[in-house]
């Protein structure tokens, strides 16, 4: 008998360990892992090389509706995102992207937009979707949800560690405000906040290895679709 192909919905603040944690899981499954920050970071690049005003939410959401975005696993096995056909994996980790990305993603057009394209990718089941309001908005009857987080401290250090990897070397009370600055937009934003589920199941994170973190997901959905015994 082959097994239910579930929805694994992990949501949590900026750096917590999601998207490694569901990459990770993701592979361990078979799953497609969808990355729905990438998706508002590609919004957002484009909104920039458009010169649009991020907190516009007329002009911004125009130029969502019309845009193309796609994300696809190549054979490297890195998730690359797609923004009318323009690989933008890249570009959509710079600064500028990270700075704007909260604005942007506040719009109630460019949200109904994203969720929709979301949500048609994971209909089927057999993903693994992290984000900020994907256990409260895009798939409320996920099968198994997870809210990771971790302290301010831990979080800037992870991101520090990941630039440095890219040879940059940022300070951690820059990296830790900006943190600060985007959780603090995104749980306070009118259209899907950042929220906890009430039925997610909440992994701090701090003191954990990537593969702890992906040990304990493994068993939530283990449990779900019967495999666990
Ligand atoms: O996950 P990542 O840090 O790349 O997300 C970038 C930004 O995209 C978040 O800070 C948030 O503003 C927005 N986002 C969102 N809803 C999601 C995923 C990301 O609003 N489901």
């Amino acid at each position: 008998m082959s097994r239910k192909q579930l929805v694994i919905a992990i949501d949590g603040p900026a750096a917590s360990g999601k998207s490694t944690t569901a990459r990770l899981v993701a592979q361990r499954l078979g799953y497609t892992y969808i990355d729905t920050g990438a998706m508002y970071r590609a919004v957002t690049l484009a909104v920039l090389d458009a010169g649009i005003d991020p907190d516009d939410s007329t002009a911004v959401e125009r130029l969502a509706d019309d845009l193309a975005i796609h994300l696809e696993r190549l054979e490297d096995g890195a998730l690359h995102v797609y923004l009318n056909s323009r690989d933008v994996s890249g570009e959509i980790r710079s600064p500028g992207v990270t700075r704007h990305v909260s604005a942007v993603s506040s719009h109630a057009g460019v949200r109904r937009r994203l969720v929709e394209l979301q949500k048609r990718i994971g209909e089927k089941g057999g993903v693994v979707i992290d984000g900020r309001d994907i256990g409260t908005v895009v798939f409320p009857d996920a099968d198994v949800k997870v809210f990771m987080v971790a302290d301010l401290n831990a979080r800037a250090s992870r991101r520090q560690a990941e630039f440095q990897t890219m040879g940059d070397d940022l300070p951690l009370d820059g990296l830790a405000s900006e943190l600060a600055e985007r959780d603090r937009l995104d749980s306070t934003r009118a259209v899907s906040p950042l929220a906890r589920a009430l039925d997610a199941v909440e992994i701090d994170t701090s003191g954990l290895s990537i593969e702890e973190q992906v040990e304990i997901v493994i068993g939530l959905a283990e449990r779900k679709s019967g495999g666990g015994g």
